[in-house]
Parts: C-alpha cells; structure tokens; sequence
C-alpha cells in the first residue's frame, strides 16, 4: 500500500518520532489524551484502561511525564486545580476556566505566533511562551447564576 506524505503518523510513531520507547500504555495514554478534553489523571487512567486494561496511578504518572517532556503532551495546571492535559501542544493557545464548575476551554493565540503576548519589558529573556488563563464563570455556570 501506497504510503503518502499526507497520512498522519500512527500513534507509535509519533513516540519513536519523539525518541520516546513505545509501550502499549503510551500509545493508549496519547491516544486518550488526544481524544480528551483536557483531562484530569484519573480520567486518562479510566482512558488508558479502556484501551489496555489494568494501569496503575503510578504508570500513569510516569507516561504522563515522559510524554510531557517529549513535548506530545501539554499540562495545563489552573491555580488551586489538579493538573489537566491535553494533545494539542506547539500553538500556544491560551485557556478560560470556569471558577465554578472547572471546565476548561480552548482559546486561540490572539497573534497567531508565539509567543502571542508582549511583556512591557523582558529583561532580555528569549520569550518562547506566554501562558495566559482567564478566569470567570462558563455559560452555563453565569446562567444558573453561580
Ligand atoms: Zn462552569
Ligand atoms: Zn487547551
């Protein structure tokens, strides 16, 4: 078959791509971070289980912060909040997380390019990243009046 630029990588070669050692519990780890919104642990735990079967916390912990380092995973930690992670990494998006119920949500880069914020000085750092959360209350929460 035919392999074409256009395919998209399958999960295992995005760890090798990424020099990391490809276990089952990582390709399922990736796979349920990407299909996630912003997950907490426990949910890429009960994730990675459905798709493996039995995972301990602390494989998952240890998957979790290899993937992390390598880049393929983003964790995003809201003040006073557990850690959540998500698959899209590398655009600098920002996110709005309700203080009532703790949903978060994507927003986009305002530039496009990172990092999209500007300090009034940067004390002569090479800025990569801005990080930017804004913090309010989700549609429904300001609807029901939380
Ligand atoms: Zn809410
Ligand atoms: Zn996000």
């Amino acid at each position: 078959m035919p392999v074409t630029a256009s395919q998209p990588p399958t999960t295992a070669e995005v760890l090798r791509g990424a020099g990391l050692r490809v276990t089952a519990v990582r390709v399922a780890l990736l796979e349920t971070v990407r299909g996630g919104d912003h997950l907490g642990v426990e949910a890429v735990a009960s994730g990675i289980r459905d798709r493996v079967g039995h995972v301990s916390l602390q494989a998952v912990y240890e998957g979790l912060h290899a993937l992390t380092a390598a880049g393929l995973v983003r964790r995003i930690e809201p003040a006073g909040s557990a850690p959540r992670y998500e698959g899209r990494v590398g655009d600098n998006h920002h996110h709005l997380v309700c203080r009532s119920c703790g949903v978060v949500a994507d927003v986009d880069c305002a530039v496009g390019e990172a990092p999209c914020l500007v300090p009034a000085d940067d004390l002569g750092f090479s800025l990569a990243e801005a990080e930017v959360i804004y913090w309010g209350l989700c549609a429904e929460c300001s609807a029901r009046g939380q």
